[in-house]
């Protein structure tokens, strides 16, 4: 009989401190402790919210003064694509400056470049320490936003150099626009910014506002009433043709005709009780809404040369009319002035990067995260922008680049990668067809780089890069599966894992494998399996000198106790040696089954100081060292006694 001690090193159950590199991953409670989901998920919160500010710290302070440099802090917040301005950090903008006036500084030092001790530093990031959190811990859309930064930057310059295209001269504000204004603005979903270029110049909406108005109506009126009005289909021609489709409608809400139908719709049917003023302000204020606050103004110069130069649109307006395609109580005139107002808004490329980021958002701005259009409005709106977006271009578009987007005769060009991030780029000169020649470019060329085209296949094609792919994505998640898996009992997966190549003699933050996670929970299956097949060291040690017979033994599981000292014995008298290629060795049959994607990495860069990389087994007197070169984070860098620095 084996003897069953509940030793005094009784500990954190399984998995609770599952960490790998600098980022905390799981929270598998098992203790016996009846708790509620919601208990749980609240500790896990404010254990991680409190790990998170010490971690930060830790990342930044001085080693001599013991403070920390809110200037290297924010710098290295700004790589990760978070401004000193955006509104998710106001509290701790707020807060330096208020800590900078109560220590009332005399060093010269700014509220922004101030240092601050452990706890100043601590009650300053609290109130916007999830999101700090995250990006420090790359958890963003854009995990690596330097690298693809750098990429970007490289696109923009090739472009700079185009010299194509002309100026559009309708009307005379826009004949006079310098034709190497040059701006790229981009915001992630997850409101990761990045500017190059002009991208505080003031240009007009014009066509870039149809989208928009889109919007507004399917938000208000509903996709059925909209498009009993107005159809879905390209027009195959120009964007102010005298045309209609055979419906006797406009063919979509992205040429002019569609577009000025939209217009009718917020006046007959949105707000059919609203002056001219109040819809207009009313419509600023979406506007607004969508690009979280930043600028919208309005150009009257524009609207006035708009209205004065605008034969074609009053044109297509009676002939609308001719053909009944308005709905009752329209005033026509109210409608043209308002479709000149709406060309005739004001705005740059910082603001349009995150309107174009809250349509690749499903409606909700992620700058000041509110939710102002439906999920099911910004599908309709992305829909029409992929096949009818870029004038008489919009079919090569759509093969060529796979995204929604919409120019407009101002130079601007919005581009959305749903999911991902909204990007405007804008320059005046046109091609042809009145799209702008160097924001074509840019298009063309980030999908020829990055897998962006809706139609690219994201596991299979390799010639191009994947920005949203962590670089310990996979390989990390494969960890905390393998784990998961040991501790759960379940042989079907851990066969899966090694199957799929992957070193299962990994090991957590904590120094536990899955064989100590399988025996503390007594699973006798998974222990065999690990030892008869994988061939793991039976006598890992974890972090406190435990061996998986010792997790066997505190937890009460004499028959996996039984099982490993039965195995340390006949490997002792055979002394034979684990072979680490044998964990990874496969058959036919396994290559068959096999998928090697898990085992990818990239070999990009972290943007910020990478604190010291937790979890590391070298030189922890571990009896069977994992490869040096396993490539899990969990097994690279720092001792594993290093605890200073606890994984964010
Ligand atoms: N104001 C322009 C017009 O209605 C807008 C068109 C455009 O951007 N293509 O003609």
């Amino acid at each position: 009989m084996i003897a069953i001690t509940i030793l005094k090193n009784l500990r954190a159950p399984p998995l609770m401190n599952l960490v790998f590199a600098n980022r905390k991953l799981s929270f598998y409670d098992t203790s016996s402790t009846p708790k509620t989901k919601e208990d749980n998920a609240k500790l896990h919160r404010e254990q991680e919210q409190r790990n998170a500010e010490d971690v930060l710290f830790d990342m930044f302070a001085s080693e001599e003064t013991g403070l920390i440099s809110m200037g290297k802090f924010l710098a290295g917040l700004k790589t990760t694509g978070i401004r000193r301005n955006d509104p998710r950090v106001r509290e701790l903008m707020d807060n330096l400056k208020k800590v900078h006036k109560l220590n009332n500084y005399e060093t010269g030092s700014s509220a922004e470049t101030q240092h601050l001790n452990r706890e100043t530093f601590k009650a300053v990031v609290a109130p916007n320490i999830v999101l700090i959190a995250k990006a420090f811990r790359q958890q963003f859309v854009i995990p690596d936003f330097t690298s693809f930064v750098k990429d970007i930057e490289d696109i923009y310059n090739r472009c700079k150099t185009n010299t194509l295209g002309k100026l559009a001269d309708y009307i005379p504000q826009l004949a006079r626009y310098n034709p190497d204004s040059w701006g790229l603005s981009i915001c992630t979903i997850d409101g990761q910014r990045f500017s190059i270029g002009d991208v505080d110049v003031p240009f007009t909406l014009q066509s870039c506002s149809k989208p928009l108005t889109y919007a507004i109506a399917l938000e208000k009126l509903g996709p059925k009433v909209v498009h009993s009005y107005v159809g879905q289909e390209p027009s195959g021609r120009n964007f102010n043709e005298l045309v209609l489709d055979q419906n006797k409608k406009p063919h979509n809400p992205m040429i002019n005709a569609g577009a000025i139908l939209t217009c009718s719709l917020m006046n007959a049917l949105v707000k059919p009780d609203m002056t001219s003023a109040e819809i207009f302000d009313y419509t600023m204020s979406w506007f607004k809404r969508l690009s979280g606050g930043e600028y919208i103004g309005f150009n009257n110069a524009v609207f006035l040369s708009e209205r004065e130069a605008a034969d074609r649109n009053y044109a297509l307006g009676f002939y609308m009319r001719e053909n009944k395609c308005f709905p009752k109580r329209t005033n026509l005139k109210e409608v043209m002035d308002f479709y000149f107002q709406c060309c005739s808004m004001e705005t740059n490329c910082e603001a349009m990067s995150v309107i174009a980021a809250s349509l690749a958002n499903g409606g909700i701005c992620p700058t000041t995260e509110e939710k102002v259009f439906r999920p099911e409005v910004i599908r309709d709106v992305l829909s029409i922008m992929h096949s009818c977006g870029t004038y008489d271009y919009s079919g090569q578009f759509a093969f060529k680049v796979g995204l929604p987007a919409k120019s407009g005769v101002s130079g601007g060009m919005m581009l959305v990668i749903p999911n991902v991030m909204g990007i405007f780029a804008w320059s005046p000169p046109l091609d042809h067809l009145g799209n702008t020649v160097r924001g074509l470019q840019f298009c063309e060329e980030l999908v020829s780089m990055f897998n962006f085209h809706r139609y690219d296949n994201l596991k299979h094609l390799s010639n191009k890069k994947d920005p949203r792919k962590h670089r310990y994505e996979t390989k990390g998640l494969s960890i905390v599966n393998l784990l998961f898996s040991a501790a759960s009992g379940d042989v079907t997966a851990l066969r899966r894992h090694r199957l799929s190549g992957m070193d299962i003699t990994l090991a957590d933050y904590d120094g536990r494998t899955a064989l100590h996670l399988a025996a503390s929970e007594g699973h006798l299956e998974c222990v065999k399996f690990l030892l008869e097949q994988c061939h793991v060291p039976h006598n890992p040690k974890d972090r406190w000198g435990n061996l998986p017979v010792d997790e066997a033994e505190n937890f009460g599981h004499c028959h996996v106790v039984e099982f490993l000292r039965s195995w340390a014995e006949k490997a002792d008298q055979s002394s034979e040696e684990c072979k680490p290629e044998a964990v990874t060795s496969k058959t036919q049959a396994d290559e068959e089954i096999c998928s090697t994607s898990d085992l990818e990495t990239s070999p990009t860069t972290s943007p910020i100081p990478t604190p010291v990389e937790s979890g590391s087994r070298a030189g922890s007197g571990r009896s069977s060292p994992v490869p040096s070169d396993a490539g899990s984070t969990a097994s690279a860098g720092s001792s594993i006694d290093d605890k200073t620095k606890p994984g964010l």
